[in-house]
Parts: structure tokens; C-alpha cells; sequence
């Protein structure tokens, strides 16, 4: 049997929309832990919404496109589709059971859910 390389030469990209509420930056954090895990580079969703041409090449090229909002308003699924981008994956942290509040103190266990669910959706 022929040995298998589990090299990742796949380019996996996440965004996030990182907004003012714990679940925003639940989804910042969680972005955070992708890119330190090698699970997908963090790209900046600001460089998307500002038209940035090298930022947009970048995600448009990506084999996967995860995209994490924090609550169902969906301003990063609303930015990149905005953008033209299609075909990514899309991951809301409410829907893990988060409730969205105006508080920026984090929970742990809020931010593994989050982590799983996106792990999840970029093995699909
Ligand atoms: S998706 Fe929700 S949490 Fe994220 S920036 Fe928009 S309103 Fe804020």
C-alpha cells in the first residue's frame, strides 16, 4: 500500500465578523484559534469590506472559505457576499447556544462550542 501524505496543501480561509458583543468577539477569538491551530489562515474581513484588491484575490482564492458571524444580523456573510464571494462556509455563534450580550468578558466554554462547530464545518 502506497504511504498517504497528510500534508494540508488545501488553502483554508476564515473571516470573522468580530463585533461589539461577546459573541462577536467569540467569533474573533475563535478565528484565532483556527489560524493558531493550522485549521485556516485568519484573513481580515475589514480588507474585504474596504475593496482591498490583494485581500479579496486572496479570499476569493481560498479551496474553502469559512465565515464566522456572532449573531444572525450576519454582517460578515452580508460583507463577503457583498464582495461577490460565494460557495464558503458559514458558522453563526448564537446558533452553538451563546446569547448575544454587550459584555466583551468571554467564557471558555463559549469559545470551544464555536471552535468545534468551525472544525466541523471545514471537514465538510
Ligand atoms: S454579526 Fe452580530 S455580532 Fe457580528 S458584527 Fe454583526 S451585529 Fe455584531
Amino acid at each position: 500500500m502506497a504511504a498517504q501524505c497528510s500534508c494540508k496543501s488545501e488553502k483554508l480561509i476564515v473571516l470573522a465578523c468580530a463585533g461589539a458583543s461577546n459573541v462577536g468577539q467569540i467569533s474573533n477569538e475563535a478565528a484565532k484559534r483556527l489560524d493558531a491551530g493550522g485549521d485556516a489562515k485568519f484573513a481580515c474581513l475589514a480588507g474585504v469590506s474596504g475593496a482591498i484588491s490583494g485581500i479579496v484575490a486572496s479570499v476569493k482564492g481560498a479551496d474553502k472559505l469559512l465565515v464566522i458571524d456572532g449573531c444572525p444580523v450576519a454582517c460578515a456573510k452580508k460583507t463577503v457576499d457583498a464582495a461577490g464571494i460565494s460557495g464558503y462556509r458559514h458558522q453563526v455563534v448564537t446558533d452553538t447556544g451563546t446569547t448575544k450580550v454587550h459584555a466583551f468578558q468571554l467564557e471558555e466554554a463559549d469559545i470551544q462550542k464555536t471552535v468545534d462547530a468551525c472544525r466541523a464545518k471545514l471537514n465538510t
